[in-house]
């Protein structure tokens, strides 16, 4: 059996925040992260690279903040982000 392990390309930003449902202050991490692979391609088809993975992690980070700071919430309140 061969196990062949994708490079996993991963990025993280810290928000801080006033929780929207308990009103306290906090901070929490949001992550992206996307694995290389013969699956993941961009819309001509084509195996994206490293620089793309990365430029697509960056921007699926960026779309989750942006959605996270109109609504955020703590892990108390709520535990899992559904984006
Ligand atoms: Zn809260």
């Amino acid at each position: 059996m061969t196990t062949i392990n994708f490079e996993q390309i991963e990025a993280k930003k810290t928000l801080k925040f006033v929780c929207s449902d308990c009103g306290k202050k906090k901070q929490r991490i949001i992550k992206e992260s996307q694995t290389m692979n013969p699956y993941n391609k961009n819309e001509k088809g084509i195996i994206k690279t490293k620089e793309d993975v990365t430029k697509s992690v960056e921007d699926e980070l960026f779309e989750r903040c942006m959605k996270f700071e109109k609504e955020p919430f703590c892990s108390s309140c709520k535990l899992y982000i559904e984006y």
